[in-house]
């Protein structure tokens, strides 16, 4: 497609041409840009974030060619087309697109599994076709155009997965798609708020099949069928299945007067849902029973994210060892890049498989690729790869097979390592080499749910209010740099933290954003200037011990003066306002880069007469202070639970804290955000235990009756307290609540788990979605802040991200 063809095609207007030029990709994101031409630019305005803020980043990256809404500023070297709005623009372009390939496409949509059946349908038919589909999950109105747009002459079958939120999106995503295979997994509430009842969300749905040659669905959801006979038009055959007959795994599924039976590799409703919608599509494209059951068999779960381990010798392993098409290479490589801790990059990747790109264009793409990531080393693994070695300009060393890669004496110290290949080439092996595996217990820290929960927050302010997020405490948990770093790259204005220690880390790892120190030590002033970092002043001793310090150099570090407003913590009280003033006009080197106070009870309602109170007084103290100075300082009060209480006390920038990792402290819109950490371990050991025998230390716990226990690797040394002990606290396996038995010891926990049927090796949820950390403050009454920041060091963190 060329530059000029767009006019037409977008209903817009090209404001600016230098010279026509083919596009060749089209990229809203520009952290996604790989090559240096042909990449058309959308910029969209969007809830959080504004597409046009990006055009210069754009720009600097090589992109010449630019869709937007308003006028922006530019180089004169480029080509810009306005249009009233870019989502639809883009739209327009990738159905455009899609109408110029005449092979089956097959569109999957429901409430849920459409990933799942979109990569289990590629799984199983890719021995056959080439097949594009759509990279993880992107269903959305930006997700499905980006897909489409990966179509080539090279494919055989596209399989494209649609999602909607609310009324009239299926509508547009249908004339991107227009598949002439539709599937049509199932209907449940997940995301109800935009429609009015069950039935007409699946409607809605249906619109995605209005011209399909076929569409499948299971007979269980009478909705569908009722939503299908009103909405697809008359010459499309739908196919309704269901399960005939099912012992265990072995089941009997009819199709009309056709019945196949099959063996199931998986034996969760969803899966087996899952598995026969693809088992029925197959039969539906002519393959026999034979076939589908082989097909079946070869099916692996599918892992959808990204994620982020402890390694070996300082190091951290990204695991993406599922599939290993382009768009997934570019999203874990972006991934990579992100990531600031360490510097060193390697990437080990195998040959990639259905990229429709011819292979010296393939790979000098990843070349491109690999360049623009700074990546320092590659590491390739496949026959594929190796015969192309010449292309690479990233220093690499290459392997025919993995088992060769694993009898290398490869190694890895203080880096980044990427590990991304297709399934057949089991780079599981490789992870578990490199991962640290001191101890079975992990905290999975959701990158996703935590940038949502920011973006909630986010969402609340003016937009000319910062945001300083308070990363104490190990990050409440979390997990310091990592966190950091990601906020980093969310671009919040400011980080937080208790300790000049906590605030020395994040820099030592990559972190550059202005750092606030609540509680600076005096033999830490030292380090202030050469870390930048900026401490909180909170009595006349401390700021002239400061003063004192630095008496006589050029440049004092900038300061931050926190008053008392009603807290009783640290801070200026009132009458010592005079001496401070006197202070800050006598020592001019002295930058105030803020005031703030904190609210002592901003979630409570009962306390709603005293904040307002500590507002109004931190109003007048804080007018005091700035009439003395020469420059406005920035103002700041709130923490999650004012942000969400106190809109008025906004000023200049918010303190967000425990909002961040999931609990809202005011209640109000829990269900808004999302759980950011679980807890994880495994059992060691099972063991039966005769009626009248005691369990653990202190012989606390007695078996009433003959039982069977479960041994887990987490004890009070890792946080989970003493006090969870004898039946207090309860873990989940496998969603059951299982009650510990007996004392909680230094390094372990005994869950009894007489009903259950468990083995070692079990996965064991100790907080996550369920028992919520709500719920284990809530057993040894205590808040969630302290249940979070007590989980000690040695348990490993785990990033993950969807
Ligand atoms: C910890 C802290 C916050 C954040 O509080 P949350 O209740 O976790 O939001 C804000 N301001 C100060 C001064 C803090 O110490």
């Amino acid at each position: 497609m060329k530059f000029h063809e767009l006019e037409g095609l977008c209903k817009g207007k090209i404001t600016h041409q230098v010279k026509d030029a083919e596009i060749k990709e089209l990229v809203t994101d520009t952290r996604n840009i790989s090559i240096r031409s042909g990449v058309l630019f959308f910029a969209i305005e969007g809830i959080n974030h504004d597409g046009h803020a990006f055009v210069q980043d754009a720009y600097d990256k090589g992109v010449r060619c630019f869709v937007v809404e308003k006028e922006v500023r530019l180089p004169s070297d480029v080509n810009v087309i306005e249009v009233r709005q870019s989502l639809p623009a883009l739209q327009l372009v990738a159905a455009y697109h899609r109408s110029l390939f005449t092979y089956p496409v097959i569109g999957v949509t429901g409430s849920n599994g459409k990933t799942i059946v979109k990569e289990w349908l590629a799984q199983m038919l890719d021995y056959k076709f080439s097949i594009v589909k759509s990279p993880k999950s992107y269903n959305s109105q930006l997700g499905v155009p980006l897909s489409v747009w990966q179509m080539t002459e090279s494919h055989h079958m596209g399989i494209f997965e649609a999602g909607i939120s609310e009324s009239g999106e299926m509508e547009r995503l249908e004339k991107i798609i227009r598949p002439t295979l539709g599937i049509f997994t199932n209907i449940g509430e997940a995301h109800n708020a935009g429609f009015s009842s069950l039935q007409q969300k699946a409607d809605e749905k249906a619109r995605l099949f209005k011209d399909c040659k076929k569409v499948i669905y299971s007979q269980a959801y009478p909705e569908i069928a009722q939503a299908l006979k009103e909405t697809v038009s008359p010459e499309t055959e739908l196919v309704a299945w269901k399960i005939d007959d099912s012992k265990g795994n072995q089941i009997t599924v009819q199709i009309g007067h056709h019945f196949l039976n099959l063996k199931l590799r998986f034996s969760d409703p969803a899966s087996v849902e899952n598995s026969l919608h693809c088992a029925v599509a197959l039969h539906v494209l002519g393959f026999g029973q034979e076939v589908i059951q082989s097909r079946l068999d070869t099916l692996s779960s599918v892992k959808m994210r990204l994620e982020m381990k402890q390694a070996v010798n300082r190091s951290y392993v990204i695991d993406d060892t599922y599939n290993n098409d382009l768009y997934g290479l570019e999203v874990a490589l972006d991934f990579l890049h992100r990531q600031n801790q360490k510097t060193k990059k390697t990437v080990i990747l195998s040959d990639l498989y259905q990229t429709g790109l011819a292979l010296p264009d393939l790979y000098s793409r990843i070349d491109d690729l690999l360049r623009n990531q700074q990546i320092h080393r590659l590491i390739g693994i496949g026959k594929e790869i190796s015969s192309v070695r010449d292309q690479f300009h990233t220093e690499a060393e290459f392997y025919d097979t993995t088992a060769a890669f694993l009898a290398s004496d490869f190694a890895v110290q203080d880096e980044i390592v990427l590990v991304k290949g297709a399934r057949d080439f089991e780079f599981e092996r490789i992870v578990e080499r490199l991962e640290y595996k001191a101890h079975g217990t992990i905290l999975e820290i959701n990158m996703e749910s935590l940038t949502n929960n920011l973006n909630h927050y986010r969402a609340k302010l003016r937009p000319e209010v910062k945001i300083m997020v308070m990363v104490k405490a190990f990050a409440y948990g979390g997990g310091n740099f990592e966190i950091a770093n990601l906020l980093q790259f969310h671009k919040v204005d400011y980080l937080g933290v208790a300790y000049t220690d906590e605030a020395l880390e994040l820099r030592k790892n990559g972190i550059h954003l202005p750092i606030m120190i609540m509680n600076p030590s005096s033999d830490s002033f030292r380090f202030f200037k050469e870390y930048n970092l900026e401490p909180e002043m909170y009595s006349l001793e401390q700021l002239i011990d400061f003063v004192d310090y630095f008496e006589g150099e050029e440049a004092i570090p900038a300061i931050h003066i926190k008053l008392e407003t009603g807290m009783n913590r640290l801070g200026f009280k009132e009458n010592e306002l005079k001496r401070l003033v006197e202070i800050l006009k006598l020592k001019k080197k002295l930058k105030v880069k803020s005031i703030f106070s904190h609210l002592a009870g901003s979630e409570d309602p009962r306390h709603k007469e005293f904040s307002l109170q500590q507002g109004r007084r931190f109003e007048e103290m804080s007018e005091e202070v700035m009439a003395a100075l020469w420059y406005k300082p920035m103002r700041h009060l709130t923490n999650t639970a004012g942000i969400e209480n106190y809109k008025q006390f906004h000023f200049d920038m918010v303190r967000l804290g425990i909002g961040l990792y999931g609990f809202d402290p005011v209640k109000s819109e829990e269900k808004k955000l999302q759980i950011v950490g679980t807890l994880k371990t495994h059992i060691s050991q099972v063991k039966n235990i005769k009626e009248g025998e005691s369990i653990g230390y202190g012989r606390m716990g007695f078996a009433e009756k003959n039982m069977k226990i479960a041994v887990v690797p987490i004890g009070y040394a890792d946080g989970y307290l003493r006090a969870f002990g004898n039946g207090v606290g309860k873990m989940s396996i496998k969603g059951q609540w299982v009650p510990t038995i007996g004392n909680i010891c230094m390094d372990m926990t005994m869950l009894d788990v007489t009903d259950v049927k468990v083995q070692s090796g079990e996965e064991v949820v100790v907080f996550g979605d369920s028992p919520t950390i709500k719920d284990l403050a809530t057993w040894i009454g205590t808040i969630p802040y302290e249940i979070l920041t007590n989980i000690s060091q040695r348990v490993k963190r785990t990033y993950v991200s969807d």
